[in-house]
């Protein structure tokens, strides 16, 4: 091919690539979408991701398909996601474990704040403080002297090292000044399975998995971890109430899409999500396990970008005071 036929095909190439990339934003999805959730199938994250997952389906023409990447606290799904190919059709939901993975993990293969497209907020859910039926504690300062008189046998269930579960009780240890084992899984669905079976003693957890086996009594509560009683459990007493001054957490989420999906492509999934969370079978099925839909400014890029840069800071000085590594 002579020199002004070869720019001739180059220039067309590069204009067919260029004018493809718009083309092909503007139609999507074409296909099922993959949405990752860091922690075991069945489980808190996996009840808000499934809940919206239906409804984002409906609103894009498209399977929004929850694929469930357990283990290391939430860190290999956000990796997974950070290393996707940036075109819409792998996302991830995560939660406050993503900001506190930048604390627990000096070695974080994964930069937050760089490696993502900022999608959502979704929903704020409280966290429940539990023990196995059998324990003979019936309310707080029952289990903490429990806890205290039995601290070599009683055991604590967690998620791993930036799962809420684990923070929690990290924090629930520290206010009543004990250190007990703890027992760590790929989510709370199998921590939760083993609390029922009595295996492991107590458990702090997000109501999208705890309100249905507490209704069922196969759980005793102990309270709740925000700072005002839910409306779910509204015999429950907050921890703060209860005697633990100042305990207050509540599990935030955001939908997130690897660094450089396009900007058209961002757009039409943070409509969808904001149409998702508008339906009336979510809205429902999020306040009947106690939890709060974010109001429309955190239904944005802006409002997950801004909310994780100051979970960042909040937490990232907090947990490398307390000296706790998971690396
Ligand atoms: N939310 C997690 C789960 O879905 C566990 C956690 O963060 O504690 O299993």
């Amino acid at each position: 091919m002579n020199p002004s036929r070869l720019m001739k095909a180059l220039a067309a190439l590069a204009f067919g690539i260029v004018a493809l990339a718009p083309a092909q934003a503007q139609n999507y999805p074409t296909r099922p979408i993959v949405l990752v959730v860091p922690f075991a199938a069945g489980g808190p994250t996996d009840v808000v991701a499934r809940t919206l997952a239906q409804a984002m389906s409906k609103d894009l023409g498209q399977s929004v398909v929850v694929e469930n990447t357990a283990g290391a606290g939430g860190t290999i799904a956000a990796n997974r996601v950070a290393r996707a190919n940036p075109d819409g059709y792998t996302i991830l939901i995560h939660h406050n474990g993503m900001a506190s993975s930048v604390g627990l993990y000096r070695k974080l293969s994964f930069d937050p704040l760089k490696d993502f497209e900022y999608i959502s907020q979704v929903a704020d859910v409280p966290m429940t403080l539990l023990a196995k039926k059998s324990m003979p504690a019936n309310n707080l300062n029952e289990l903490i002297a429990y806890i205290k008189a039995n601290k070599e046998k009683v055991n604590l269930a967690h998620a791993g090292l930036g799962a809420v579960s684990q923070l929690c009780g990290m924090l629930f240890q520290k206010a009543i000044g004990v250190d007990i084992t703890t027992v760590p899984y790929k989510g709370t669905a199998p921590a939760m399975t083993d609390l029922l079976g009595g295996q492991v003693d107590i458990l702090c957890d997000q109501t999208t998995q705890t309100i249905p086996h507490i209704n069922a009594g196969s759980v005793k509560l102990y309270g709740v971890t925000t700072d005002k009683r839910i409306s779910a459990l509204p015999n429950a007493p907050t921890l703060n109430e209860a005697g633990l001054k100042g305990f207050q957490m509540v599990v935030w989420h955001g939908v997130y899409a690897p660094k450089g999906t396009p900007k058209a492509v961002q757009d039409r999934l943070t409509a969808s999500v904001q149409t998702a969370l508008k339906d009336a079978d979510v809205k429902r099925r999020i306040a009947e396990l106690g939890s709060d839909i974010v109001p429309p400014e955190k239904q944005t890029q802006e409002g997950l970008r801004t909310w994780l840069k100051a979970e960042i800071d909040k937490w990232v000085p907090l947990i490398k005071a307390a000296g706790q590594y998971a690396d």
